[in-house]
Parts: structure tokens; C-alpha cells; sequence
């Protein structure tokens, strides 16, 4: 089993292990239920976590979850640097200050 995702909004991740499960991923919920009584608990146990059963399907299911946080979602909080002139961006940027080269895809994408 491989961890792949985890977050406190349960739907986020209900919403991940339900396309996930879709593309014939077999998936685990950890944690589904940890926010009744996390009083006692330390703070990693009841983060809900969605786990993948086969450890081959771990490159489709980042690919996955990848595309699925991708769009909504600007924050994308990773530097990058810059395909033309390798200068080094901040997360910020969509395009390079130097050079005004677009930001390339995010690392991963491809594989
Ligand atoms: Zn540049």
C-alpha cells in the first residue's frame, strides 16, 4: 500500500478516491472517521489519507490526483525555472520576468 494524498477536507479526498476508483485504482480511506473524538490523538492520525492497494498504479493515480489539483487550484507553490534563460522564478510567476518565456508544465506531467 502507498500513501498518495491526504487532507482535511474529507470530500477532497472522498472526491480523489471516487475518480481514483473510477480508473480501476483500488483505494483505502484511512482516517475516514478520525474527526470524531481527535481529541486524543495526535495530530497525523486523523488526517483523513487515501492509500492505494497496488503500489504499481502509485505513477497513474499522482498523474490523477496532479490533474485534479492542477486547475482550480493557482496556489501551485513550487519555484520553477525559466526553459529559456534559466533564471530562477518564483511560485508566482506564470511567465518569466527576464524573458517573458511561459511557465512550463509542472514537473511530473510527463511521466
Ligand atoms: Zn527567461
Amino acid at each position: 500500500m502507498k500513501k498518495v494524498f491526504e487532507d482535511f477536507d474529507i470530500t477532497l479526498v472522498g472526491h480523489y478516491q471516487s475518480v481514483l476508483e473510477s480508473n480501476g485504482i483500488a483505494t483505502y480511506m484511512k482516517n475516514q472517521f478520525g474527526t470524531s473524538g481527535a481529541g486524543e490523538l495526535p495530530f497525523v492520525e486523523v488526517i483523513p489519507q487515501l492509500w492505494i492497494l497496488n503500489d504499481s498504479d502509485a505513477g497513474r493515480a499522482h498523474e490523477l490526483i496532479e490533474e485534479l489539483h492542477e486547475p482550480g487550484n493557482k496556489d501551485s507553490s513550487r519555484a520553477w525555472v525559466c526553459p529559456k534563460c534559466a533564471t530562477e522564478m518564483e511560485a508566482a510567476f506564470t511567465h518569466c520576468w527576464k524573458c517573458s518565456a511561459a511557465r512550463p508544465p509542472p514537473p511530473g506531467s510527463e511521466k
